[in-house]
């Protein structure tokens, strides 16, 4: 889907508005999938001069847990705006997706967008203590190894102690 800007910016009256949805199924995120249609909002409107570009997105993002490698599913609910002159639009740098004669593809943007909101790494929760190095099963589910890490400081503590005697 594809949407005039540089037109728009010479033409345009009313403001654009748009509720679609975006199928990023098929697309290569790092590390996670977003197998539902994402909503997607974009509204553009103009005074002759700038642009005010604004999207509104929300997409439910899925993978594992990058600790313990549980399902893990997010919802992403955000929006994003920006304000574009005329020579924006001819920069080669532009963070939006739009080519050369101006026209913004939609669906790239949701995609960037979406990339850009989701979490580095997913995690069931904030304070998942992941797997047992040792035994290598969850550490929630009540593993009473003693991790190599755990027993280093304790060695190095004793030899504090002795030290300090
Ligand atoms: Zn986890
Ligand atoms: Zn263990």
């Amino acid at each position: 889907m594809q949407f005039d800007l540089r037109k728009f910016l010479y033409s345009g009256q009313k403001p654009y508005y748009n509720a679609f949805q975006a199928d990023l199924s098929g697309e290569d995120f790092p590390g996670y999938r977003v197998e539902q249609p994402v909503e997607a909002v974009v509204e553009v409107s103009t005074d002759g001069e700038t642009l005010e570009l604004s999207l509104s997105v929300r997409a439910v993002v899925s993978g594992e847990c990058a600790r313990c490698l549980e399902p893990v599913t997010q919802d992403l609910d955000f929006s994003r705006s920006w304000t574009l002159r005329s020579r924006d639009l001819e920069d080669p740098d532009i963070e939006l997706p739009v080519t050369e004669e101006g026209v913004l593809d939609l669906h790239q943007l949701v995609f960037q967008e979406v990339v850009m909101e989701a979490p580095f790494l997913l995690l069931c929760a904030e304070d998942c203590p992941g797997l047992c190095p040792v035994c290598g099963k969850k550490k929630v589910a009540g593993c009473t190894c003693q991790s190599a890490e755990d027993a280093a400081p304790a060695n190095g503590l004793s030899i504090l102690k002795t030290l300090l005697q």
